[in-house]
């Protein structure tokens, strides 16, 4: 049976960890052709040869989504070959859990680190691969939170929140831009979902997990896997008149 996407390359911010890793693969085991963009080259060419060795297509690239400068020079490399990319995921991301009344220079340091990885990071990567996304009426995957509406009952940097707000502004407007020529923009928001980036906190404050299951209705905190499927479902034809959403992969945490 044909995957539901054949014909497409992919590419995919953060591809070497976590929630990033598991898209990667996912997409693959569909058809689509992955290209693994990530700060950290060599565990994201892993992650391409994993792909590889399961029979899938996947090549990587180092990519800092902060400079816009690479960004737009790793475009033209994947364009030049690669091909032309028709699916963005927009995934790469950091989180530091500082409140904004604690010591200053870790505030400032969290606020320019989060911003510009979060959330210039998306723009940068964006504008770098625009051309091909309008070319090929593609589809852009952005990862937001659940801190794109909450911020109470998970403590979290206000940097952070921030940052997964502006994601979804960000989603929000250029799903009402893109529209007019046929490409989609959507968002995920996922819950907790146990990852290298949470791996610390999960074992230095495990009172701050409970608070977290204990509001989640599915009662567990989710794997990068429960991200994949959302995420091939608005890379794919399933989704195609899904524009300027955000599904939520958060086991029903914001439903309550
Ligand atoms: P992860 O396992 O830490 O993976 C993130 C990947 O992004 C890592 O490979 C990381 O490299 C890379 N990266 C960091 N800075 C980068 C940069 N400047 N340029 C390119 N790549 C960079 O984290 P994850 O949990 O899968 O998170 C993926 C996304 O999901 C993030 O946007 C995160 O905010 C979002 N999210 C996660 C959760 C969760 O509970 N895990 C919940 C909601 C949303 P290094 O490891 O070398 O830094």
């Amino acid at each position: 049976m044909p995957g539901l996407l054949e014909n497409h390359i992919a590419a995919v911010t953060g591809a070497a960890s976590g929630i990033g890793r598991a898209i990667a693969a996912g997409y693959a085991r569909e058809g689509a052709q992955v290209v693994l963009l990530d700060i950290d080259e060599q565990a994201a060419e892993q992650a391409a040869e994993e792909i590889r060795r399961s029979g899938g297509r996947a090549s990587s690239y180092r990519l800092d989504v902060v400079r816009r400068e690479d960004c737009v020079k790793v475009a033209t490399l994947v364009r030049e070959q690669v091909g032309q990319v028709s699916i963005l995921v927009n995934n790469a991301g950091i989180n530091r859990r500082n409140g904004f009344a604690g010591d200053a220079s870790a505030v400032i340091k969290d606020w320019e680190d989060i911003i510009s990885i979060n959330l210039n990071g998306v723009f940068n990567v964006t504008h770098a691969f625009l051309e091909p996304l309008r070319a090929g009426k593609g589809r852009i995957v952005n990862i937001a939170s659940i801190q794109s509406f909450v911020h109470v009952r998970t403590p979290n940097s206000p940097a952070y929140t921030t940052s997964k707000h502006g994601v979804l502004g960000f989603t929000r407007a250029l799903a009402a831009e893109l529209g007019k020529y046929g490409v989609r923009v959507n968002a995920i928001g996922p819950g907790l979902i146990e990852t290298p980036l949470n791996a610390a906190v999960r074992v230095n404050d495990p009172e701050l997990v409970k608070i977290f299951i204990d509001h989640t209705p599915l009662g567990r905190a989710g794997k990068p896997e429960d991200i994949v499927g959302p995420a091939i479902f608005l890379a794919s034809d399933l989704s195609s008149y899904v524009t300027g959403s955000i599904v939520m992969a958060d086991g029903g945490y914001r439903a309550i």
